[in-house]
């Protein structure tokens, strides 16, 4: 008995026990205040013995603001799991009694041509472990908080007295559960630290996304999910100076800390915020010197991509760094640099958080006056353009160009009504359809950063996509214009009212722009009432209605007339959409009883996730259904559709994959034949077409490496990477697949290289590259030359069903609400195809 436990004293004590003591973390020659309590106290555990759940966490942060007088806590709102979203503040006690007028002389200064820097703290948001399963980031945010909370002696006082600390200890509190609830229940009493063990490869999806599967750590910019909603409005109320972002990455990496690829900074974000960032480096380089661990900067990562969180302050003035640990995912692990053990990662990243207030504190001036200026050259850019205005907006689809506009309203950033309908280059611009955004105001470099086009590049080589151009992801129309046209500047931003006209005893009709209108036609038909599709344009009592407008007869349906109107004026409301009566079926074009209009069928679908199913590209499709269309998608897993009775579902979904086993591949086969709707993804296509599924006519794209050497072969392959970028698509509106678009031309997002040839019957091209289809982006020349006039659109006729594929993302990130719709008419209209 003794010597079993002996034994397991000696494996544990070899890198556990000794590393999770408080006195292994924390700077030891000061004093530490005994009334605040330790972590240990209040979650059970030293600091990397276990990995902290987010229920834990939250307790351990409440109980230190409630015995410190440095630190104030609140709760921003909740993760799509009702986690909340926790911000500790944390400065002196003098600091806080005043905290109001800090907060209000720091926003001042970046809006006056002089301001004190004397005397004024610096303002830090520390943020952790956005990636849930990169756990080091919040373990060591409970050493940060109790150190700032505990911490005795005139450095912390200075420290505090001089900066106000936002400490955000978890960005992605659904991730870090997720990944908690792995790691430690696959932990032994006896550590192993072997890859193979189970306890270092966690199941599909993964704790690094949220519950949707996102990457929040690409949202800062589009802020379409809670987390990044209530984080950005503290950035906003806050405009923080330094903001730092603590990430894991291999486990055979050592530590990295900004600058990243100093070419591959964004063109807008000035040199001097680099210089700085290089400059607080020094004091990071220094923390690490002291504790022994290696580390690198410059090589890798990059300041490119403002959705971000290390690169989003920069066009904000304030300025952001990445960190990023060799991860032990896991409690200790194998690796090149020896046993990687959690507490050891843990230390690095508390280290960095304490050299960062260090800098901060060492540089405050230097620092306070960096932001000082950036928003006064603002300024003055701003000013040169005088009544400038950007113009956006679709005359047919108010919600789309809504969700523009609240993400300008999260950025601060304002905007007008339109003063009267107007037209510039044949489109035009409607009133409570488009908005006026004058260039001459505060967040100019932030607008420049939504709106600009780009298509030249000091570097070939992105750690991120290279576009995000706000109106193309829209597909709004946009141009530039003046304050002449602009109303009333918007305070409270209102999505357009729906419902119906009147009630009637006929029909209803309503157009398919709207970018709520499949929401509004899925609950209709999941209601049981009867809806048909046009297949052709008509005039109905003189007003004009587009390819795929739905009709709702009135009569022979399972409800009355009034029960119909009352339905469809509710939920007209609900999906701000316009529905009009209408009295007659005669119509100029063709009537309302026309074969031109086909009846409509409720989708079943199931979306196949899982493994070998990208997660993101997955996650994306669910979050669309369930939070935008009220749609019910089945999640099929891989694992369970060999017993699952696909005949269910009359669609089923595809993303990017690398494929299916062969039993699954036969079922899924014999589905489509009997009458099944696939719709496919990017890679998918791949697959489908070796397993014959499909045919595609692919592009070879043959490259050879001329004048390249050995040194400079990863950046070569690298440049043929389409990362993401934005390229011009022309539409066949009368497909319908391209129902609901009024323009011929659709801005598409692609960050993959694969080419469709045309087809050699025009009609089976509804959506096909231009010839000079760049809008916005990199793309090498070879790529450039491949893509133009092949399609992003394949269907194939397979026994009674069909397969829809698509070789680009139409959903990607939540905001790329311009071609989500290309997925409603795959749906929806499937058998009209
Ligand atoms: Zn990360």
């Amino acid at each position: 008995m003794q010597r079993i436990f002996l034994l397991f004293l000696l494996i544990t004590s070899l890198f556990s026990q000794s590393q999770t003591d408080l006195s292994y973390y924390l700077p030891q020659n000061i004093e530490y205040n005994p009334s605040i309590p330790t972590p240990k106290s209040v979650i059970g555990h030293h600091v990397g013995e276990w990995h902290i759940t987010h229920d834990k966490l939250v307790e351990y942060m409440k109980a230190l603001a409630n015995a410190s007088n440095r630190i104030t806590i609140e709760d921003r709102g909740k993760t799509f799991e009702d986690r909340p979203l926790l911000l500790l503040t944390i400065t002196s006690p003098k600091n806080h009694q005043n905290l109001k007028a800090i907060q209000s002389a720091h926003i001042e200064a970046t809006e006056t041509n002089s301001a004190n820097l004397e005397n004024r703290p610096i303002v830090v948001y520390q943020g952790f472990s956005i990636h849930g399963n990169e756990p080091s980031g919040s373990n060591a945010a409970l050493l940060a908080a109790y150190y700032l909370a505990a911490a005795e002696g005139s450095e912390i006082d200075n420290l505090l007295e001089h900066s106000v600390i936002l400490l955000d200890p978890s960005l992605n509190p659904d991730g870090l559960q997720r990944f908690a609830y792995w790691a430690n229940s696959n932990k032994n009493i006896n550590l192993n630290p072997d890859p193979n063990d189970r306890e270092y490869s966690e199941v599909w999806p993964g704790g690094r996304t949220n519950h949707y599967w996102f990457d929040m750590n690409r949202d800062w910019l589009p802020v379409q999910l809670p987390e990044s909603r209530a984080r950005i409005e503290t950035f906003h109320n806050w405009l923080p100076n330094i903001l730092t972002d603590h990430h894991e990455m291999g486990t055979n990496a050592s530590f990295f800390f900004q600058p990243g690829i100093p070419s591959r900074t964004h063109p807008l974000t000035p040199q001097l915020n680099q210089d700085l960032t290089k400059g607080i480096a020094t004091y990071h380089a220094k923390a690490l010197d002291k504790i022994g661990s290696l580390y690198y900067s410059e090589e890798s990562f990059d300041d490119f991509y403002y959705g971000k969180g290390s690169t989003f302050p920069d066009i904000n003035g304030g300025i952001g760094i990445l960190f990023e640990q060799a991860s032990s995912r896991g409690h200790v692990q194998e690796s090149e640099n020896g046993l990687l053990t959690f507490p050891f990662t843990i230390k690095n990243q508390f280290t960095a958080v304490l050299s960062t207030l260090a800098a901060a504190n060492g540089m405050r001036k230097d620092i306070l006056e960096y932001q000082h200026n950036f928003f006064k050259d603002a300024r003055n850019e701003a000013s040169k353009e005088g009544k400038k205005a950007i113009i956006f907006g679709d005359e047919k689809d108010a919600a789309k160009t809504y969700h523009l506009a609240e993400i300008l309203k999260r950025h601060r950033i304002d905007f007008h009504e339109l003063k009267s309908d107007f037209s510039k280059d044949g489109k035009k611009y409607k009133k409570g359809y488009s908005y006026v955004v004058p260039k001459n105001q505060k967040n100019t470099r932030l607008i420049n950063a939504m709106f600009e086009t780009r298509t030249a590049f000091k570097d070939s080589l992105f750690y991120d996509i290279s576009a995000w151009t706000f109106p193309l992801a829209f597909n709004l129309d946009y141009t530039e214009t003046t304050m002449a046209n602009a109303g009333n500047s918007v305070k409270n931003l209102q999505q357009l009212s729906g419902g119906v006209s009147s009630k009637s005893e006929y029909a209803y009709l309503f157009e398919w722009n709207e970018y709520y209108s499949p929401k509004l036609l899925n609950a209709i038909l999941k209601k049981g009432l009867r809806a048909k599709v046009a297949v052709k344009q008509f005039k109905s009592n003189g007003k004009a209605y587009d390819y795929g407008t739905i009709m709702i007869p009135a009569k022979n349906q399972n409800l009355s007339a009034t029960e119909i109107y009352t339905f469809l004026n509710d939920k007209a409301q609900e999906s701000h959409i316009k529905v009009d009566a209408v009295s007659t079926g005669l119509n100029e074009g063709i009537d309302l009883g026309s074969r031109n209009f086909k009846a409509l069928e409720l989708p079943k679908i199931a979306l196949l996730v899982g493994d070998g199913i990208t997660s993101y590209d997955a996650g994306e499709i669910w979050h669309l259904f369930d939070t935008r269309y009220d749609i019910i998608a089945t999640k099929l897993d891989t694992k369970t559709m060999k017993r699952a009775d696909l005949s269910r579902y009359n669609t089923i979904i595809m993303v990017n994959s690398s494929g299916l086993s062969e039993g699954n591949t036969k079922k899924l086969q014999s589905w489509i034949k009997d009458g099944g709707t696939l719709v496919a993804y990017k890679n998918a296509l791949k697959w489908l077409n070796s397993k014959k599924l499909m045919t595609i006519d692919f592009k070879k794209n043959k490259l050879i490496a001329k004048n390249i050497n050995y040194e400079q072969r990863s950046d070569f392959r690298g440049a043929q990477v389409i990362g993401g970028a934005i390229f011009e698509a022309e539409l066949d509106r009368s497909h319908p697949i391209n129902f609901g678009y009024k323009n011929d031309k659709l801005p598409m997002f692609r960050n993959s290289t694969l080419f469709i040839n045309e087809d050699k019957n025009s009609y089976n091209n509804p959506i096909q590259y231009t010839k000079k289809p760049l809008l916005s982006g990199y793309i090498s020349e070879e790529n450039l030359d491949s893509i133009r006039k092949t399609v992003p659109l394949k269907i194939n006729r397979v026994g009674r069903g069909k397969v829809i594929g698509f070789t680009d993302n139409t959903n990607f990130r939540a905001f790329w609400y311009g071609t989500n719709k290309l997925l409603m008419n795959a749906i929806f209209f499937r058998e009209e195809m």
